[in-house]
């Protein structure tokens, strides 16, 4: 079988499930237990927050577990509006993860202003309409670090310093970029930030928002004190070990398999552009991320893609994993100004750590195939 949907999730590398599994069985006490075997689980879950906050290099007490990305993003934009609700403007992306996005649109329903920032045609953000409609009643400014769909990174460090003008509080979902990307919170000028184990080889169900020191924020969940009173309930605890042992493999293979996916991916789109005609690349040609290629196959339905690639033992994506099942063309695409038929087409391979050569050359040798196949069948198509 050939994966190419690490944007939708990533397998958990077996070193992370070795890490993991004597939390299962064997160290299994819950942390907030004063007895030796609570506190061996304490110290596994201080250790691992340890291990988050250098690879991102933050500090130990700005680091907080939750049960994933979609969590993290909610726990940002809703623990800051419910702790400080005087200033009521919200914005964020037209190319938002739902996470993100659907929380925001929720917000409204509380009396916040939310502002959706259009993107150019490579999905990057417009500077200047955040400069203007940003002020000193916006609470957040929320734009992805880059976008699951397309790849495309945004210029987030531009982006923290015009809310930072205004008072207003970054967020970016980091979700696609940690483990991809160097990050260095304090350089960045991040205020938070998300992030999920499952994007970058580690389990499912974990995650973690990392927040600023000093800057408040309101729990989603209210229960025990876990998390010094920010997320109750008790730790995942082999979630959080697995999640940084993530965090140390990532660092391990950095900068060299960026280099590595990066040549696969562009060799891809190469062959696959010099052999199917009518296909475009959707997103940034250089500011992307290097296991990402998004593309349209003119007159072909990119789930029609999907299926026959399917049959032949590879398996894609038309966008993101939320809107697949949908026949409603991607948010994303046609946020960048793609007609809605091209964005119908598109299609989405996401490589990692166990796709290989050969992988690649056999997408290469199928795909072109199947094009032909599809666009014989179809009544738009013109030889
Ligand atoms: C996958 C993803 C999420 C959601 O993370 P979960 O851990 O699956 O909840 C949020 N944002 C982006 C950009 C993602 O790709």
């Amino acid at each position: 079988m050939i994966y190419l949907d690490y944007n939708a999730t990533a397998p958990a590398d077996p070193e992370v499930i070795e890490a993991m599994k004597p939390y299962f069985n064997e160290l299994y006490a819950n942390p907030s237990s004063i007895h030796t075997p609570g506190q061996k689980a304490k110290q596994a879950v201080e250790h691992s927050r340890a291990i988050l906050a250098q690879f991102l290099n933050t500090r130990v007490d700005e680091v907080y577990f939750t049960s994933g990305g979609t969590e993290a993003d909610n726990l940002a934009i809703k623990g800051l509006a419910f702790s400080r609700n005087k200033r009521k403007k919200i914005i964020y992306s037209s190319i938002e993860h739902h996470a993100v996005m659907n929380t925001c649109k929720y917000m409204a329903k509380f009396g916040y202003e939310v502002i959706a920032v259009p993107v150019d045609k490579y999905g990057v953000v417009d500077l200047d309409f955040i400069r203007d409609k940003i002020d000193d009643n916006t609470l957040i400014v929320s734009i992805m670090h880059a976008n699951n769909e397309v790849g495309t990174i945004e210029p987030i460090k531009e982006i923290a310093q015009i809310a930072h003008k205004y008072g207003a509080v970054f967020h970016t979902d980091a979700v696609q970029t940690v483990g991809k990307l160097r990050i260095d919170f304090k350089e960045s000028g991040i205020d938070m930030l998300s992030l999920s184990g499952h994007k970058f080889y580690g389990p499912k169900g974990v995650g973690a928002l990392i927040v600023k020191k000093g800057l408040r924020f309101d729990p989603l969940l209210h229960g025990g004190h876990q998390e010094k009173n920010h997320r109750a309930g008790t730790e995942n605890v082999p979630g959080i070990v697995g999640l940084a042992k993530a965090c140390e493999l990532a660092q391990k293979e950095f900068p060299q398999e960026e280099k590595r996916l990066r040549q696969l991916r562009d060799k891809l789109w190469r062959e696959i552009d010099s052999r199917i005609p009518e296909i475009q690349l959707n997103g940034h040609p250089e500011t992307m991320l290097a296991n990402t290629l998004n593309i349209s196959v003119k007159y072909v339905e990119g789930e029609s893609l999907i299926l026959n690639l399917n049959a032949a033992g590879i398996y894609a994506s038309t966008g993101s994993a939320c809107s697949s099942g949908s026949l409603e063309p991607s948010y994303v695409l046609l946020a960048m100004g793609i007609p809605a038929e091209v964005a119908h087409s598109s299609l989405r391979f996401s490589l990692g750590r166990w796709t290989g050569q050969e992988d690649i050359d056999k997408v290469i040798e199928v795909l072109p195939g199947i094009v032909e196949k599809l666009r014989a069948m179809s009544p738009l198509y013109k030889k």
